[in-house]
């Protein structure tokens, strides 16, 4: 790789990675993460560790603390409310200082014991390396049968391609996160904005653990609240289905009319009036839904146009001199701490 000249038999050395892990009410999670987070960083010579407190209302700041006094590598964003854990994962992409960032549960559900892997794929060259969760029986079978539904409707809906079961356990390289910064759109479905941004993708499979201590903090309504941002953030197609549905009704006021003409004509059934009356209800019907759909389209273009996201993203240029500032040239300090560490 360009950005790493001389360095491919160093492969403990990475520059400094960013562990990001968003947490609501994890007090009893959190320290057990962070030791088993600083044994399986121990090779890589420079790192912290970034915890997203995301208004929690137990204990879980006062152990922030306790943790960031503990161990220097330990920082902490405490939100002043709940708000969300795609907030709270925003909160870490903008705060994060690392070349590579990783973000996972607080809950020990995504072994951090996979976090070499997904550091090798990166210094292989990928600048996304995502997780797909593995089948798994343990998993409720609501959950598991509702996620795949998701993400089978958000891919006809959306141009998206996500893999059923891929979690938010990733990688992404500094560049990537970068990118992710750029969106100004408050409601950012980020499984989606990854997607939709490219790069060189490459995926992990894994197997969740269970969880450590306490609940899900995922309630059903913040599920379905997160599956109506995914498909309304990323696509627009709803809007057609009233045009659809306006052509629909108007091609059935036709036949109507068509049938209506015959009997006016041809037997003696009709009740003076009727006709006229059936025929314009369906066509009035039909051309407001093609209308309303209209303005819908029309005002879907605003939505998408408010957002400013940007219009292209440029992954790599021949410009060797940009991608070179990025990437800090070891020093002879960092080189022996990668050696000894
Ligand atoms: N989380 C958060 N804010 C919320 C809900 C969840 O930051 O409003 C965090 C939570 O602490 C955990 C991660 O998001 O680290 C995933 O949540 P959880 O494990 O409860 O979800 P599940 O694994 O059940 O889908
Ligand atoms: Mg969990």
């Amino acid at each position: 790789m360009i950005r790493r000249p001389g360095l491919s038999n160093m492969n403990k050395y990475t520059g400094m990675i960013s562990l990001i892990i968003p947490a609501f009410n994890e007090e009893e999670n959190l320290p057990v993460l962070v030791h088993r987070l600083m044994a399986v960083m121990k090779p890589y010579a420079d790192y912290e560790i970034l915890i997203i407190d995301d208004g929690s209302t137990d204990q879980t700041r006062h152990v922030l603390r306790q943790l960031s006094l503990a161990y220097p590598v330990v920082r902490f964003i405490s939100f002043s409310r709940n708000f969300g854990h795609q907030m709270a994962l925003r909160a870490g992409y903008d705060h994060a200082q690392g070349n590579a960032v990783i973000c996972l549960d607080a809950d020990l559900q995504h072994p951090p014991e996979l976090i070499p892997a997904l550091i090798d794929k990166w210094q292989e060259g990928y600048e996304v390396v995502y997780t797909v969760r593995k089948s798994d029986p343990k998993l409720s079978w609501f959950k598991r049968t509702t996620s795949a539904q998701f993400y089978k409707l958000l891919r006809k809906v959306s141009d998206l391609d996500i893999e059923d079961g891929a979690a938010d356990f990733r990688l992404l390289d500094r560049k990537v996160v970068d990118t992710l910064k750029q969106f100004k759109e408050n409601d950012l479905f980020l499984r989606g904005a990854i997607s939709w941004v490219g790069f060189r993708q490459c995926r992990v499979l894994y197997e969740p653990a269970a969880r450590y201590a306490g609940q899900s903090k995922y309630s059903f309504q913040k599920m379905l609240k997160l599956a109506a941002m995914g498909i309304t953030s990323f696509s627009t197609r709803p809007l057609y289905l009233s045009v659809g549905l306006g052509f629909v009704m108007s091609l059935f006021a036709l036949l109507m009319g068509m049938e209506v003409t015959y009997e006016y004509f041809f037997t003696d059934a009709t009740v003076s009036g009727w006709a006229t009356l059936v025929v314009l209800i369906a066509l009035i019907g039909g051309v407001q839904f093609i209308m309303i759909g209209i303005i819908g389209v029309y005002l879907g273009k605003t939505f998408v146009e408010v957002k400013q996201r940007p219009a292209y993203i440029i992954g790599d240029t021949s410009e060797i001199e940009e991608t070179v500032t990025t990437w800090q040239t070891p020093t002879e300090t960092d080189l022996f701490y990668s050696r000894s560490m």
